[in-house]
């Protein structure tokens, strides 16, 4: 894979069910890569914030309802058109089937990696098809995905666990990963990070905080070994108003540093 590592905000938090607060997520994530406090060097000495690093497509502006869609997967296809590879800043996480959609007119097929404490696969939640819950539901009954590979879950209900089943996706939920169970992935692989997949402990700035989670080194862990290339991902569902210190912020930079450092090793 190739392509400038582009980070796209989409401040955007009208489908979540629960608390708002992610739409100001972007700004903080992005404050937090630029601290003085770390410097720009991800695992295999890429500088991430140096030549041929990370670059950045700004904010999309998206109002508070379902035309947001359309202008998310348009962003995202714009990314990839101008010869960038996304990282997407959410924003709660049903931004990612519109993004999943932007990626997938141009690159295909395509194997997404899913990292939450949820598995995000309900029919309609609260009444909404489009709810965060929801977003891989949509995904992989438009085909969007020849695999949908789970990491983290730990609140598995029966409707979900016949979603999974009827949809084929590979769930590793957190006592299959605690016995040694590994993702396997291959080819166009889209990664897709909702930070509550880690451990509130690590990253308690989350609307669903859900404790027996991810460690952050797992995660990044997770980043360096991923078998096939990152043509695109997203971190979401950070919430700036249950942060504490700024420390999820900073936990959502070094996974994105490591993200677009991924990116540049592909990229040679
Ligand atoms: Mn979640
Ligand atoms: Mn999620």
């Amino acid at each position: 894979m190739s392509g400038a590592p582009t980070l796209i905000g989409l401040p955007y938090d009208a489908s979540s069910s629960f608390l708002r607060g992610s739409a100001g997520a972007p700004p903080l994530i992005r404050a937090a890569i630029h601290s003085p406090a770390a410097n720009g060097w991800a695992h295999g000495l890429r500088d991430v914030l140096g030549e041929g690093g990370l670059t950045d497509a700004g904010d999309l502006a998206l109002p508070p309802a379902p035309e947001a869609r359309a202008l998310i997967e348009a962003g995202v296809a714009a990314v990839i058109g101008g010869g960038g590879r996304p990282i997407a800043l959410g924003g709660d996480h049903s931004v990612t089937y519109p993004a999943v959609r932007g990626v997938s007119r141009s690159i295909a097929p395509l194997t997404i990696l899913h990292i939450d404490a949820h598995a995000d696969l309900y029919d309609v939640f609260d009444g909404d098809r489009h709810s965060h819950a929801c977003p891989f539901a949509r995904i992989m009954e438009e085909g969007l995905a020849v695999r949908l590979v789970q990491v983290g879950i730990r609140t598995m209900n029966r409707h979900q666990r016949g979603q999974a089943d009827r949809f084929g996706v590979e769930v590793i939920d957190m006592a299959a990963w605690l016995a040694g169970t590994r993702p396997r992935t291959s080819g166009k692989v889209y990664l897709s990070i909702d930070l509550d997949g880690l451990d509130p402990a690590f990253a308690p700035g989350v609307s669903h905080q859900e404790p027996g989670g991810l460690a952050t080194r797992e995660v990044l862990s997770l980043i360096q070994e991923l078998g096939g290339g990152l043509v695109g991902a997203d971190v979401v569902e950070y919430n700036p108003d249950r942060d504490v210190g700024g420390m999820t912020a900073t936990v959502a930079a070094k996974i994105v540093k490591e993200i677009a450092g991924r990116m540049m090793a592909e990229a040679g």
